[in-house]
């Protein structure tokens, strides 16, 4: 089965995951017991990473400037290799700006109300928004909202998509990779907090999950 397409493409993850050819994934004795099976290699997050950061690059050309605004905690591993790259390989001038989101369930509604914190001035007009996860895309939704409403152009870029409905009207311009519908940590995501120095993407056991 062919997975991608030499990384240039939304890569598909099956469920048993994927690696580079001659890659042996494995996972540290310190986290055996709490890891069910590694979904996304080091190596395949590089590639696809790398991939990502052109592709970005090429979206931005006109304007010059990558205005990043990355999206706490999760993001910070996959923002901190995107923009490295972006500012090394390519033309482009690189800001960095930072918002937390967090999600409160309202007991009363079955819907989630997303809470935003930022930190700074997000300055420039042209804003690449760097996210971890898309599961249903409130949490997106709610930080595209934000953006419009200041008044700048955006573009969206993800990691990691679930592929389940998405909240209407969300964009997507910028997809790493399309994982099956698990809960996943690793390389700047958590459980608990744990797990975010782990450099690939894992599956945490069930039995661990509250
Ligand atoms: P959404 O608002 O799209 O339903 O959920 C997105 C947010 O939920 C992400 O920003 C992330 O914080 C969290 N999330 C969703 N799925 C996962 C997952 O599998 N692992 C982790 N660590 N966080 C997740
Ligand atoms: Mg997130």
């Amino acid at each position: 089965m062919k997975i991608w397409n030499n990384f240039t493409k939304t890569v598909n993850v099956p469920a048993e995951g994927i690696k580079l050819e001659g890659e042996e994934p494995s996972i540290r004795d310190k986290y055996r017991d709490d890891i069910e099976r590694v979904l996304i290699s080091k190596g395949c997050l590089k590639k696809r990473v790398e991939h990502l950061a052109s592709e970005v690059a090429d979206a931005f050309e006109e304007v010059k400037e990558v205005n990043c605004l990355v999206v706490l905690k999760g993001g910070m591993f996959f923002a901190s290799d995107l923009i490295r790259l972006i500012d090394d390989e390519t033309e482009l001038r690189t800001r960095i700006d930072f918002i937390q989101a967090s999600s409160y369930y309202d007991k009363s509604t079955t819907s989630g109300r997303v809470k935003l914190r930022e930190s700074g001035l997000l300055k420039g007009e042209n804003i690449l928004l760097i996210e971890d996860i898309v599961d249903t895309g409130g949490t997106l939704k709610r930080l595209q909202d934000y953006l419009r409403e200041k008044g700048k152009f955006f573009k969206t870029c993800v990691l990691l998509d679930k592929g389940l409905p998405k909240s209407p009207g969300l964009e997507l311009d910028f997809v790493g990779f399309n994982i099956p519908n698990e809960f996943v940590a690793g390389y700047g995501l958590d459980y608990a907090g744990m797990y975010r120095g782990m450099p690939e993407i894992v599956i945490v056991k069930k039995e661990l999950l509250k």
